[in-house]
């Protein structure tokens, strides 16, 4: 992803991108966030020739199973739910209709999540449908490779990095030294080289901030099965007594995983875990990745540039990582060294991106923490974990008088609302702005609103019949 959108947006710079062949990248992360439609966009990517080469499907959200109980699901849509007002958004609407006796779900006013259900999609003009993708992580990196390499300012060198060498004054990389004996200079280096961190952490000792008291898990087992149904147009993400498992539909297969703590399963029980509660046959044999959560105190130090798991990792329960290598690309792109480094530009990239992962750091653990599971020794810890002040804020904020305040460009106002009652969060109090609606009014506007919904989601073809007109993949 750097690589192409160096090579197409910074003209008269050479990209020379390592890689080798031995080492493969991690080959999940498999479902995304709408904001990567952008970042094509921008690439002048071609949606249906990418969602082709990646037997892509489209996502437009998430539904979370058993996560506030065990009989309990609720999907997190990628779309705005209902319509709010300057001074209150719709939760407060949708909040004093539920003490009216209405009996709608905070859900039922999100199209995307309605027509998910429904199993239907389709692009609509003017982002009439917000939604996002779940394509094969493997082919995804090829089909990038192949547009850089159809740029000249581009060349790839397949090798090792056996070493990394610092200038002696300023301790900056000075250059990449493969087994091949091959030695690379250059004047930005990117750290795209995964866990590993070769040049950001190996050689430039960045320290790495933990967060695993907060995020407890610490290990994954993935493993990819043949399709038994059509693709469904949404992630599934179905909470466990010691962690939890994703299902993402591709057009060809289905990529699943289990992400847990190995403090309360141990690798066995976890992949038999994972192995009984898949549907299609295994195309794959399961595979166990270790993790580490945590973020980089620095993701540019002197002149290198982390980006992806090299600077940080998240747990994958909300589609972020893709993400946030996408605003580290963008943010780089808008603060790209021009005669030099500038210790100033440097500083404002990593401040700007720790406020991006810490937003979604607490994103994620809202997720852990706002349940009424306590029915396993891994629940129970959740119950009694301390969390960041800033998610205390926010939960406070939206239990006591239903708010939800975003700083500057944050992401997910509608997420954190839809997953804080998905969750079983509900405000205590609705704004009184609603109040200018009499109970007729507001039954009114809630029922012409869910009918309008439904209707639209209805008259959606099925996501199936969609990919096969729009991007049906050869493979
Ligand atoms: C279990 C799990 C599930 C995930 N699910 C999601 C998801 O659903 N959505 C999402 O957005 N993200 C997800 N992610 C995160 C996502 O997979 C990564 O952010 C993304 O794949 C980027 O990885 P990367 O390029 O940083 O590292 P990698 O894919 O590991 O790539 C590292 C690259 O460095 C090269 N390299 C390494 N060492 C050397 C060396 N010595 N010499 C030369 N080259 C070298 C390798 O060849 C490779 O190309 C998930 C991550 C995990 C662990």
């Amino acid at each position: 992803m750097t690589a192409v959108a160096m090579t197409r947006l910074i003209k008269n710079t050479e990209v020379v991108l390592v890689e080798s062949d031995d080492i493969a990248t991690v080959g999940v992360g498999e479902a995304t966030i709408p904001t990567l439609e952008f970042f094509h966009e921008i690439l002048n990517i071609n949606e249906a020739e990418f969602l082709k080469a990646t037997g892509g499907t489209f996502k437009l959200g998430i539904n979370f199973e058993n996560w506030r109980n065990t009989q309990h699901q609720y999907f997190h849509g990628f779309g705005v739910t209902g319509k709010d007002c300057w001074a209150a958004d719709f939760q407060h609407f949708w909040l004093k209709g539920k003490q009216l006796g209405l009996k709608y779900e905070f859900g039922d006013f999100c199209l995307e999540r309605v027509a998910a259900l429904k199993g239907k999609f389709a692009r609509v003009q003017n982002k009439g449908i917000n939604y996002a993708y779940h394509l094969d992580a493997t082919a995804y990196a090829q089909y990038l490779r192949m547009l850089c390499e159809k740029n000249q300012s581009f060349r790839r060198v397949e090798g090792k990095i056996a070493e990394v060498t610092l200038t002696t004054n300023s301790g900056e990389i000075e250059s990449l030294a493969l087994e091949s004996g091959q030695n690379i200079s250059g004047d930005l280096f990117i750290d795209c080289t995964g866990q590993r961190a070769l040049l950001i952490g190996d050689a430039l000792k960045t320290p790495y901030k933990d967060w695993s008291h907060w995020l407890i898990n610490d290990s994954a087992i993935a493993v990819q099965t043949q399709s038994t149904e059509p693709p469904l147009p949404y992630t599934r993400s179905i909470a466990h007594a010691s962690g939890w498992q994703w299902k993402i539909p591709l057009q060809h297969r289905v990529g699943n995983g289990l992400i847990y703590s190995s403090r309360f399963l141990d690798d066995q029980a976890a992949e038999q875990l994972l192995l009984n509660n898949i549907e299609g046959k295994p195309l794959t044999t399961p595979r166990k990745i270790g993790f580490k959560t945590g973020s980089r105190s620095q993701h540019w130090n002197k002149n290198c540039v982390a980006i992806g798991l090299s600077s940080g990792f998240l747990e994958p329960l909300e589609s972020t990582s893709i993400h946030l290598i996408q605003q580290s690309i963008i943010r780089l792109l808008k603060l790209i060294p021009v005669n030099g480094l500038r210790q100033v530009d440097i500083d404002e990239f990593n401040q700007q991106t720790e406020v991006d992962i810490a937003s979604i750091r607490d994103f994620i653990i809202l997720h852990y923490v706002v349940t009424e599971r306590d029915d396993s020794p891994y629940w129970q810890y959740h119950t009694q974990m301390s969390i960041p002040e800033s998610l205390k804020h926010r939960i406070e904020l939206f239990k006591q008088s239903g708010h939800v305040c975003l700083k500057n460009d944050e992401l997910f106002e509608d997420s954190w609302m839809q997953v804080m009652i998905g969750q079983g969060l509900t405000p205590e109090n609705y704004h009184p702005i609603v109040d200018n609606m009499s109970a007729k009014e507001l039954s009114k506007f809630l029922g012409d609103m869910r009918e309008l919904i439904e209707q639209r989601a209805s008259s959606l073809p099925s996501h199936q019949d969609y990919i096969k007109q729009y991007c049906a993949s050869r493979s």
